[in-house]
């Protein structure tokens, strides 16, 4: 099959012909149809860091079941649609058997541990796969994993009705949280964010107002427009320093959520957070029921996740496009069509 590899940290990937994955007991193979560059592959290529040069990249994805290995059952057939939590996990641990199989002990992470999903095949766990309904088609399917992303970081912070937001970043994830927030109720979710091209996306996304932070000062920009302090800060860029923004404007006694994934040291000031008792709560990844959630969502026309897909590449464009995302842009998702 063909598939994007990374041969050499920091390098471009190489667009290769590897061998076809092989299902093993409890496991199928996906033809991949939409696979979403997401930031922390960028970072990944860039760095290092979990990665080993050789990893196929590539976990936001969906696809049809082209083979059922033994004991999957009859949940799954050949030719039927998915997409999937990307980690395989033991399937019978407390974490599998509840649907949380990022905490499972032996989960392997699609494109990270396992071969990922820029490739026109990848292997999915059975346990983690989920039947994509007719009206959700393959680019969508691509976008459950960021939007569940985003769903999770909302169910944990668990805002009070009406609250008001301020959203750092409209990256896939910011908009995300953007769109998850005012789902569940947030009175005023106003984003943060440098490039016009993705302030003008956050509108589509529920945000109630953005902010140009290089052109005006934001938390009085936020009460200008909101009528009050912000009781709710999520941090969706991941990026050193940033945290330290966000403390810095937080007001007394309110929450920083960080979404946002910063794979670097990070330096804080944490007496400038004590001073005003700010509480900081970390969130990641998502458990089978956000997944489920989303695809309702996106089923029933209640999420129109796909305007955050800017672009869509073949392989032979793919690694370029990787590439480009790695500097400042004005896209948003971008899917690799094998
Ligand atoms: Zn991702
Ligand atoms: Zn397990």
């Amino acid at each position: 099959m063909r598939a994007a590899v990374l041969r050499e940290i920091g390098k471009p990937l190489e667009i290769e012909t590897v061998d076809d994955p092989k299902p093993g007991p409890g496991e199928m193979i996906v033809r991949v149809r939409g696979s979403g560059i997401c930031g922390s592959d960028l970072h990944w290529a860039q760095l290092g860091m979990a990665v080993k040069p050789g990893q196929i990249l590539g976990h936001e994805f969906s696809g049809d079941v082209v083979e059922v290995g033994r004991d999957v059952g009859d949940r799954f057939r050949v030719g039927d649609r998915v997409c999937s939590i990307p980690f395989i996990g033991c399937g019978h641990c407390r974490a599998c058997l509840a649907g949380d199989v990022t905490t499972c002990d032996t989960a392997l992470a699609t494109g990270l541990q396992a071969p990922g999903a820029y490739a026109e095949f990848v292997k999915v766990g059975a346990a983690e796969a989920l039947h994509l309904p007719e009206a959700v088609n393959h680019r969508q399917g691509a976008l459950v994993e960021p939007l569940a992303v985003g769903l999770h970081a909302v169910g944990q912070a668990r805002p009070d009705p009406g609250a008001r937001v301020l959203l750092i970043g409209a990256g896939p994830i910011g908009l995300a949280v953007s769109l998850w927030s005012r789902f569940f109720g947030a009175s005023a979710v106003v984003v943060s964010e440098r490039s016009s091209g993705r302030r003008d996306l956050a509108g589509r996304f529920g945000a109630t107002d953005v902010i140009d932070p290089t052109a005006e000062e934001v938390l009085p920009a936020f009460e200008a427009k909101t009528g009050g302090p912000p009781d709710l800060i999520y941090e969706c860029v991941g990026v050193p320093g940033l945290l330290q923004e966000c403390l810095g404007m937080a007001p007394r006694r309110t929450r920083v959520v960080v979404v946002g994934v910063c794979m670097e040291p990070d330096t804080i000031f944490p007496f400038v957070a004590m001073a005003k008792e700010i509480t900081v709560q970390f969130v990641i990844a998502y458990e089978k029921r956000d997944f489920e959630l989303a695809i309702a969502m996106i089923d029933q026309g209640r999420v129109a996740s796909h305007e955050m897909i800017t672009d869509v590449v073949g392989f032979d464009d793919f690694s370029e496009a990787f590439e480009a995302l790695k500097r400042p842009t004005t896209q948003c998702k971008v899917i690799l069509e094998p």
